[in-house]
């Protein structure tokens, strides 16, 4: 085998967009890459369910490794929690959840298609223009049964949300953190919906993740709270690397609002089929806690020292959705450009969420002592990221490979590093290259990781 030679890449890239960004590129980069694959792909595919890949999983993890580290780790008035899914039917009737967690549903008398009435633009079907049903109302929630006997009273439901599992945890945290308002309980879990028309990806899924805050406060704070999070939230998606321009916030109208809630916001992202909803902020007042009082008999007032006074906290709730927030992380990551003459994909992810640190590519892979010091280097830099070593080919190819699914940084160890103990870093986005000694290289990327 021949010694490789450093591909140089003499051209910078020109930063300009060679195509739009599609939906469809998307999908197949995921599935091409090892992203996100159609669930049950072997038996056909199951509608609108999808699984993450080696990458996608690194990617998810780190899109929610990032919000708990900004909404519990970086702040002293929060708490983790990771309730059961299995919850008991009570809560979901004091939630009204098995009242009214509901969507309009209608059926084309023609092609027996199915839509969701509130998003359909005319009163006919819009495939084939046929005659629809009148709207029936249709539960989201999926039931299933607890113990061998199917009968009315072992019906459960997998949680359509994951709040309900903060609220009737609500005294629990306070009591064992010894907590006084305004503080919050942050969880991420699966959540559970029958979705009449889910699609666009996995945008809107059967089974997704949600990353959902309940901050309590004292009533009368709520209003400054809620401005609070909503601030706290938009500068979230942009800290991680989403161009302001591409996300907004969007009021709810009066009527759009829920009868109990105060005011709520939709963080918006505009992907590829339009503004759409990333996050939704409300201010939910003591509904929630007042319900569940009613419903299991427990009083969960708090007791305000200062004041002498017993009362139910309000709430403001972020909710957002790991599925939504990873989605649109990738998509506002995704450039084309053009390198050397040559067509690049590269995904400019921010260095924390990207699914692989760094990768390590010995230059001659025919050199044993070239190659014993890259594995060396790579074996001390798994310890604490995901990073991979590869020589399966030639540096160009191997560059592409890694720009493609966002790797920051790749490091090349060539003969010269043998002597001077230097290696080369190279740049997803601009493809420059430094030169540093080989033992500030964790340092190197710690100090990209965090200030990036
Ligand atoms: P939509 O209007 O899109 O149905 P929603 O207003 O019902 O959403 P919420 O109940 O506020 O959504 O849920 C909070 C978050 O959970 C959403 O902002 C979204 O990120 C996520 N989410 C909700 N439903 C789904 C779904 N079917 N698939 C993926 N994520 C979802």
């Amino acid at each position: 085998m021949s010694d490789e030679k450093i591909c140089e890449e003499p051209q910078r890239p020109t930063g300009a967009v060679v195509g739009e960004v599609t939906m469809e590129k998307i999908v197949s980069l995921c599935k091409r890459r090892g992203l996100v694959f159609p669930s049950s792909e072997i038996y056909g595919g199951l509608g609108s369910t999808w699984d993450y890949g080696p990458l996608g999983v690194e990617l998810k993890n780190n899109v929610k490794r990032a919000w708990w580290q900004s909404v519990v780790y970086e702040r002293d008035d929060m708490e983790g929690l990771d309730a059961a899914i299995l919850m008991h039917p009570r809560v979901w009737e004091a939630s009204g959840h098995v009242e009214s967690f509901t969507d309009p549903l209608v059926d084309c008398k023609e092609c027996k298609k199915r839509f969701r009435a509130d998003h359909l633009t005319t009163t006919r079907c819009p495939e084939c223009n046929g005659e629809l049903t009148e709207a029936r109302q249709f539960n989201l929630m999926f039931r299933t049964h607890i113990g061998p006997v199917e009968d009315s009273a072992s019906v459960v439901y997998l949680r359509p949300e994951t709040a309900q599992g903060i609220f009737v945890n609500f005294d629990n945290v306070r009591e064992s953190m010894r907590r006084k308002l305004p503080f919050g309980i942050a969880q991420i879990g699966k959540a559970f919906r029958n979705e009449i028309t889910p699609g666009n990806f996995t945008f809107r899924t059967r089974e997704f993740e949600q990353m959902e805050i309940e901050y309590f406060v004292k009533p009368g704070e709520d209003e400054k709270w809620y401005d609070y999070w909503v601030q706290e939230r938009f500068a979230w998606y942009q800290r991680y690397g989403i161009r302001a321009e591409k996300l907004r916030l969007r009021p709810h109208g009066k009527d759009e609002l829920a009868h109990y809630a105060r005011a709520c916001v939709d963080i918006e992202y505009l992907f590829p089929m339009g503004w759409s909803e990333l996050e939704g902020i409300a201010n939910r007042t003591d509904y929630d806690l007042r319900r569940h009082s009613e419903f299991s008999g427990k009083d969960l007032t708090y007791f305000d020292e200062a004041a002498r006074t017993r009362y139910l906290p309000y709430v403001i709730e972020p909710s957002a959705g790991a599925d939504r927030a990873t989605l649109a992380f990738l998509i506002d990551a995704y450039r084309e450009d053009m390198v050397a003459g040559r067509e690049r994909v590269y995904l400019a992810l921010h260095p924390a969420l990207a699914p692989i640190k760094a990768a390590v590519l010995p230059l001659l892979r025919n050199r044993p002592e070239v190659v014993e010091l890259a594995r060396k280097l790579h074996a001390g830099l798994r310890r604490r990221w995901k990073t991979i070593y590869n020589d399966t080919a030639g540096i160009g190819r191997l560059y592409r490979r890694q720009d493609e699914v966002g790797t920051p940084f790749c490091i090349t160890v060539d003969v010269q590093s043998l002597e001077d103990q230097q290696v080369t870093v190279r740049h997803r986005d601009t493809t420059l290259q430094d030169r540093i000694p080989l033992d500030r290289v964790e340092a190197y990327i710690e100090e990209k990781l965090e200030g990036a």
